[in-house]
Protein backbone atom coordinates (compact mmCIF):
# COMPACT_ATOMS: atom_id res chain seq x y z
CA UNK A 1 0.00 0.00 0.00
CA UNK A 2 1.74 3.09 -0.82
CA UNK A 3 1.83 5.76 1.70
CA UNK A 4 2.94 9.34 2.52
CA UNK A 5 1.91 11.89 4.63
CA UNK A 6 -0.45 13.47 2.27
CA UNK A 7 -0.84 17.68 2.39
CA UNK A 8 -1.60 20.24 -0.35
CA UNK A 9 1.28 22.02 -1.48
CA UNK A 10 2.72 25.04 -0.16
CA UNK A 11 5.00 27.64 -2.02
CA UNK A 12 7.98 27.98 0.45
CA UNK A 13 10.96 30.65 -0.20
CA UNK A 14 14.42 28.89 0.00
CA UNK A 15 16.53 30.46 2.69
CA UNK A 16 19.26 32.91 1.03
CA UNK A 17 22.57 31.31 0.19
CA UNK A 18 26.33 32.43 1.49
CA UNK A 19 27.75 34.40 -0.58
CA UNK A 20 31.30 34.38 -2.19
CA UNK A 21 32.43 36.75 0.53
CA UNK A 22 30.79 34.82 3.90
CA UNK A 23 32.93 31.64 2.21
CA UNK A 24 36.18 33.64 2.01
CA UNK A 25 35.87 34.63 5.08
CA UNK A 26 35.00 31.50 6.82
CA UNK A 27 38.25 29.83 4.96
CA UNK A 28 40.31 32.44 6.46
CA UNK A 29 38.72 32.07 9.64
CA UNK A 30 39.43 28.37 9.72
CA UNK A 31 43.36 28.72 8.65
CA UNK A 32 43.60 30.88 11.60
CA UNK A 33 46.22 29.64 14.27
CA UNK A 34 45.56 28.36 17.50
CA UNK A 35 49.01 30.07 18.86
CA UNK A 36 49.05 33.67 20.70
CA UNK A 37 52.01 34.88 20.45
CA UNK A 38 52.14 38.52 19.32
CA UNK A 39 54.99 38.18 17.45
CA UNK A 40 53.98 35.74 15.10
CA UNK A 41 50.15 36.82 15.28
CA UNK A 42 51.54 40.10 14.06
CA UNK A 43 53.19 38.62 11.19
CA UNK A 44 49.73 36.66 10.59
CA UNK A 45 47.91 39.49 10.42
CA UNK A 46 50.55 41.22 7.75
CA UNK A 47 50.16 38.01 5.75
CA UNK A 48 46.55 37.78 6.13
CA UNK A 49 46.34 41.41 4.96
CA UNK A 50 48.28 41.25 1.82
CA UNK A 51 48.41 37.31 1.06
CA UNK A 52 45.39 35.78 2.78
CA UNK A 53 42.40 37.31 0.88
CA UNK A 54 43.91 36.25 -2.20
CA UNK A 55 44.85 32.75 -1.15
CA UNK A 56 41.31 31.76 0.47
CA UNK A 57 39.95 33.17 -3.22
CA UNK A 58 42.27 30.69 -5.06
CA UNK A 59 41.10 27.83 -2.35
CA UNK A 60 38.03 28.68 -3.45
CA UNK A 61 38.84 28.65 -7.46
CA UNK A 62 40.48 25.18 -6.75
CA UNK A 63 37.85 23.80 -5.32
CA UNK A 64 35.14 24.66 -7.73
CA UNK A 65 38.20 23.67 -10.83
CA UNK A 66 38.01 20.27 -8.41
CA UNK A 67 34.58 19.75 -8.55
CA UNK A 68 34.20 20.45 -12.40
CA UNK A 69 36.97 18.28 -12.67
CA UNK A 70 35.15 15.26 -10.86
CA UNK A 71 32.40 15.77 -12.19
CA UNK A 72 33.76 15.99 -16.31
CA UNK A 73 35.14 12.75 -14.78
CA UNK A 74 32.04 11.16 -14.30
CA UNK A 75 30.12 12.71 -17.56
CA UNK A 76 30.75 9.56 -19.86
CA UNK A 77 28.20 8.00 -17.08
CA UNK A 78 25.86 10.54 -17.31
CA UNK A 79 25.75 10.72 -21.02
CA UNK A 80 26.32 6.77 -21.66
CA UNK A 81 23.11 5.19 -22.89
CA UNK A 82 22.64 3.16 -20.13
CA UNK A 83 22.63 5.24 -17.12
CA UNK A 84 23.83 4.15 -14.07
CA UNK A 85 21.69 3.05 -11.58
CA UNK A 86 20.15 5.83 -9.08
CA UNK A 87 20.76 4.70 -5.42
CA UNK A 88 23.76 5.22 -4.33
CA UNK A 89 25.39 4.50 -0.68
CA UNK A 90 24.40 6.82 2.05
CA UNK A 91 26.74 9.60 2.73
CA UNK A 92 27.49 10.66 6.31
CA UNK A 93 26.40 13.92 7.16
CA UNK A 94 29.96 14.98 8.35
CA UNK A 95 31.06 14.52 5.33
CA UNK A 96 31.56 17.26 2.75
CA UNK A 97 28.19 17.18 0.75
CA UNK A 98 28.89 15.85 -3.06
CA UNK A 99 25.67 16.62 -4.00
CA UNK A 100 25.75 20.81 -3.49
CA UNK A 101 26.00 22.50 -6.82
CA UNK A 102 29.19 24.67 -6.75
CA UNK A 103 28.39 28.21 -7.13
CA UNK A 104 27.01 29.92 -10.06
CA UNK A 105 25.57 26.34 -11.45
CA UNK A 106 21.94 26.17 -9.19
CA UNK A 107 19.41 24.60 -11.80
CA UNK A 108 16.67 27.48 -12.91
CA UNK A 109 13.45 27.47 -10.38
CA UNK A 110 10.43 28.06 -12.43
CA UNK A 111 7.17 28.97 -11.01
CA UNK A 112 6.24 31.16 -14.34
CA UNK A 113 7.37 30.93 -17.43
CA UNK A 114 8.37 34.05 -18.99
CA UNK A 115 6.20 34.04 -22.02
CA UNK A 116 4.14 36.42 -24.11
CA UNK A 117 2.07 33.35 -25.63
CA UNK A 118 -1.27 33.10 -24.69
CA UNK A 119 -0.90 29.87 -22.79
CA UNK A 120 -1.01 28.30 -19.25
CA UNK A 121 0.01 25.07 -17.95
CA UNK A 122 -1.56 22.33 -16.01
CA UNK A 123 0.33 20.40 -13.99
CA UNK A 124 -0.82 17.57 -12.14
CA UNK A 125 0.93 15.43 -8.90
CA UNK A 126 1.36 12.45 -6.93
CA UNK A 127 -1.24 9.88 -8.93
CA UNK A 128 -2.67 8.18 -6.22
CA UNK A 129 -6.14 8.62 -7.20
CA UNK A 130 -6.88 7.94 -10.89
CA UNK A 131 -10.61 8.73 -12.22
CA UNK A 132 -11.09 7.43 -15.73
CA UNK A 133 -13.39 10.30 -16.14
CA UNK A 134 -10.10 12.56 -16.01
CA UNK A 135 -8.60 11.07 -18.95
CA UNK A 136 -11.94 11.39 -20.61
CA UNK A 137 -11.66 15.37 -19.78
CA UNK A 138 -8.08 15.54 -21.05
CA UNK A 139 -8.56 13.54 -24.02
CA UNK A 140 -11.72 15.42 -24.78
CA UNK A 141 -10.69 18.98 -24.67
CA UNK A 142 -7.23 17.79 -25.57
CA UNK A 143 -5.64 18.85 -22.92
CA UNK A 144 -1.54 18.11 -22.13
CA UNK A 145 -0.46 18.17 -18.75
CA UNK A 146 2.38 17.58 -16.96
CA UNK A 147 2.59 14.84 -14.03
CA UNK A 148 4.69 14.70 -11.63
CA UNK A 149 4.40 11.30 -10.05
CA UNK A 150 5.87 9.02 -7.41
CA UNK A 151 6.97 5.95 -9.13
CA UNK A 152 4.80 3.57 -6.77
CA UNK A 153 1.73 5.05 -8.20
CA UNK A 154 2.76 5.56 -11.19
CA UNK A 155 3.28 1.38 -11.94
CA UNK A 156 -0.10 1.28 -9.73
CA UNK A 157 -1.97 3.30 -12.55
CA UNK A 158 0.37 2.92 -15.63
CA UNK A 159 -2.23 2.23 -18.24
CA UNK A 160 -4.28 5.29 -16.87
CA UNK A 161 -0.60 7.57 -16.58
CA UNK A 162 0.08 6.20 -20.42
CA UNK A 163 -3.46 7.32 -21.90
CA UNK A 164 -3.00 10.72 -20.23
CA UNK A 165 0.63 10.55 -22.16
CA UNK A 166 -1.00 10.23 -25.76
CA UNK A 167 -2.51 13.34 -25.17
CA UNK A 168 1.02 14.97 -25.30
CA UNK A 169 1.79 14.71 -21.22
CA UNK A 170 5.09 13.81 -20.24
CA UNK A 171 5.77 12.35 -16.93
CA UNK A 172 8.28 13.80 -14.59
CA UNK A 173 10.16 13.85 -10.95
CA UNK A 174 8.57 13.95 -7.51
CA UNK A 175 11.03 12.24 -5.91
CA UNK A 176 11.11 8.37 -4.99
CA UNK A 177 8.51 8.59 -1.65
CA UNK A 178 7.42 12.07 -1.67
CA UNK A 179 9.51 12.60 1.56
CA UNK A 180 10.28 16.23 2.79
CA UNK A 181 13.44 16.96 1.34
CA UNK A 182 14.76 19.87 3.81
CA UNK A 183 15.52 17.36 6.89
CA UNK A 184 17.41 14.96 4.72
CA UNK A 185 20.98 14.76 4.16
CA UNK A 186 22.77 14.62 1.05
CA UNK A 187 22.98 11.19 -0.03
CA UNK A 188 18.94 10.56 1.21
CA UNK A 189 18.26 13.49 -1.00
CA UNK A 190 20.26 12.44 -4.18
CA UNK A 191 18.28 8.78 -3.67
CA UNK A 192 15.17 10.83 -3.39
CA UNK A 193 15.58 12.88 -6.17
CA UNK A 194 17.35 10.00 -8.94
CA UNK A 195 14.98 7.48 -7.94
CA UNK A 196 12.33 8.06 -10.04
CA UNK A 197 15.02 8.52 -13.38
CA UNK A 198 15.50 5.33 -14.23
CA UNK A 199 12.39 3.84 -13.49
CA UNK A 200 10.20 6.20 -15.28
CA UNK A 201 12.67 5.47 -18.46
CA UNK A 202 11.81 2.37 -18.48
CA UNK A 203 8.43 2.43 -17.46
CA UNK A 204 6.99 5.42 -19.90
CA UNK A 205 9.71 5.68 -22.41
CA UNK A 206 11.73 8.49 -21.40
CA UNK A 207 13.72 9.84 -18.79
CA UNK A 208 12.08 12.93 -16.52
CA UNK A 209 14.33 16.05 -16.67
CA UNK A 210 11.79 18.61 -15.01
CA UNK A 211 11.40 18.30 -10.98
CA UNK A 212 8.69 19.10 -8.54
CA UNK A 213 9.83 18.75 -4.41
CA UNK A 214 7.25 17.62 -2.42
CA UNK A 215 5.11 20.65 -1.18
CA UNK A 216 7.86 23.11 -2.66
CA UNK A 217 10.11 22.45 -0.06
CA UNK A 218 14.17 22.43 -1.06
CA UNK A 219 17.54 23.53 -0.43
CA UNK A 220 20.88 23.87 -2.00
CA UNK A 221 21.27 20.23 -1.01
CA UNK A 222 18.23 19.72 -3.47
CA UNK A 223 19.46 21.64 -6.44
CA UNK A 224 22.97 19.72 -6.58
CA UNK A 225 20.54 16.47 -6.19
CA UNK A 226 18.79 17.90 -9.24
CA UNK A 227 21.78 18.48 -11.40
CA UNK A 228 23.65 15.15 -9.67
CA UNK A 229 20.74 13.10 -10.71
CA UNK A 230 20.54 15.07 -14.78
CA UNK A 231 17.57 17.08 -14.14
CA UNK A 232 17.09 20.27 -15.53
CA UNK A 233 14.68 22.88 -14.07
CA UNK A 234 12.95 22.81 -10.59
CA UNK A 235 9.19 23.88 -11.41
CA UNK A 236 6.98 25.28 -8.71
CA UNK A 237 3.79 27.40 -9.05
CA UNK A 238 2.10 30.45 -9.58
CA UNK A 239 -1.87 28.88 -8.84
CA UNK A 240 -3.43 25.99 -7.18
CA UNK A 241 -6.52 24.33 -7.24
CA UNK A 242 -8.36 22.80 -4.75
CA UNK A 243 -12.08 21.68 -3.82
CA UNK A 244 -13.00 23.71 -7.28
CA UNK A 245 -11.06 26.73 -6.37
CA UNK A 246 -8.45 28.30 -8.35
CA UNK A 247 -5.95 29.97 -5.97
CA UNK A 248 -3.60 32.56 -7.96
CA UNK A 249 -0.14 33.90 -6.38
CA UNK A 250 -0.50 37.62 -8.22
CA UNK A 251 -3.38 39.71 -8.39
CA UNK A 252 -6.11 39.39 -11.20
CA UNK A 253 -7.06 36.55 -13.51
CA UNK A 254 -4.96 33.87 -15.09
CA UNK A 255 -1.63 35.27 -16.67
CA UNK A 256 0.34 34.08 -19.74
CA UNK A 257 2.87 31.51 -18.68
CA UNK A 258 1.00 30.59 -15.47
CA UNK A 259 1.94 27.13 -14.06
CA UNK A 260 -1.11 25.49 -12.06
CA UNK A 261 -0.65 22.46 -9.71
CA UNK A 262 -3.69 19.90 -9.49
CA UNK A 263 -3.43 17.26 -7.98
CA UNK A 264 -4.73 13.29 -8.93
CA UNK A 265 -7.90 13.15 -6.10
CA UNK A 266 -11.20 13.27 -5.81
CA UNK A 267 -11.93 16.75 -6.72
CA UNK A 268 -9.49 16.97 -10.16
CA UNK A 269 -11.91 16.97 -12.47
CA UNK A 270 -13.50 19.61 -10.46
CA UNK A 271 -10.74 21.63 -10.96
CA UNK A 272 -9.81 21.24 -14.49
CA UNK A 273 -13.25 22.34 -15.13
CA UNK A 274 -12.51 25.42 -13.43
CA UNK A 275 -9.09 26.08 -14.49
CA UNK A 276 -10.00 25.27 -18.02
CA UNK A 277 -12.81 28.09 -17.83
CA UNK A 278 -10.00 30.82 -16.09
CA UNK A 279 -7.67 30.06 -18.68
CA UNK A 280 -10.73 30.59 -21.76
CA UNK A 281 -11.82 33.00 -19.72
CA UNK A 282 -8.19 34.87 -19.71
CA UNK A 283 -7.93 34.11 -23.07
CA UNK A 284 -5.53 31.82 -22.30
CA UNK A 285 -4.58 28.12 -23.32
CA UNK A 286 -3.26 25.16 -21.67
CA UNK A 287 0.23 24.05 -23.61
CA UNK A 288 2.65 21.69 -23.00
CA UNK A 289 4.83 22.84 -20.61
CA UNK A 290 7.46 20.63 -21.94
CA UNK A 291 8.10 23.11 -24.70
CA UNK A 292 8.46 25.57 -22.73
CA UNK A 293 11.29 23.98 -20.46
CA UNK A 294 12.27 21.65 -22.91
CA UNK A 295 15.05 19.13 -22.44
CA UNK A 296 17.96 20.70 -23.67
ZN1 LIG B 1 3.17 15.86 -4.14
Amino acid sequence: MFRFPFTRHRRVFKPARPGLGERVSAAVGRARPARRDSKVLASRRDWRLWFGLPAALVVVVAIVVAVIAVRSSSGSESSSTQPSPAPTPPVPSSTPAPTTAPPGVAPPVVSKVPTTDPVVFFTIDDGLVRDPKVADFLERHKIPVTMFLVPEAAMEGEVFFERIQKVGASIQDHTQNHRSLTGLGPGAQQREVCGPVDEFQQEFGRRPWLFRPPNGFYNATTEGAVRVCGLRDIVLWTGATNDGRLDLQHPGGLQAGDIILMHFRPDLLENLQVALDAARGAGLKPAPLEQYLPDR
